[in-house]
Parts: C-alpha cells; structure tokens; sequence
C-alpha cells in the first residue's frame, strides 16, 4: 500500500485521473479491459481498499497481509465462500 497522496495519472476515456499509485496498474487494466472504473483507494496500510467499479460493483483490496497470513482458505472462509478453497478462481 502507498501513502496517502502518492498518486499516478490513469488514462480514463479522454481523462488523466490521479490513483493511488499501488492500484494504478490494476484501475489501468480495468478500464482498458471495458470495465470502467469511478473511484479507488487502497486503504493506505490503514483499512480496506477498494475499487468502486462505474456499475456500482465493489471490488475491495485487503492488505497482502491478509492473504500471506492464511491463503485461499482464510479468504473463502471470510467471505463466506460456499466453495472449496482449490475452486475458487481469479
Ligand atoms: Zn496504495
């Protein structure tokens, strides 16, 4: 995660947008492939980040920590995933 302020211009439809410079690469790829975006913020190492998609959809990004700490299966079980932890795609 990146401090608050550390920005990068994202190439949004005929905008340049600053993002959160460690979600830039992934708002990038979004936008680029037909999913747009509306606003972003990482959380900065303090909370839940999240990706607000222009649908209304909400894409949240947990610190890596997160997911170091306990792999596929601590993130289905948090999220309540009906799946086994080995199906759980993408
Ligand atoms: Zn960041």
């Amino acid at each position: 995660m990146c401090a608050w302020g550390e920005t990068e211009k994202v190439q949004i439809g005929d905008r340049q947008i600053p993002v959160d410079r460690c979600l830039a690469p992934l708002v990038q790829a979004l936008n680029a492939g037909g999913v747009p975006t509306a606003m972003s913020c990482c959380g900065h190492g303090e909370g839940v980040g999240f990706v607000l998609l222009a649908d209304g959809r909400l894409l949240s990004i947990l610190p890596q920590e997160a997911f170091k700490a306990g792999g596929f299966q601590a993130m289905a079980e948090r999220f309540d995933c009906r799946r086994q932890a080995g199906e759980v795609a993408g």
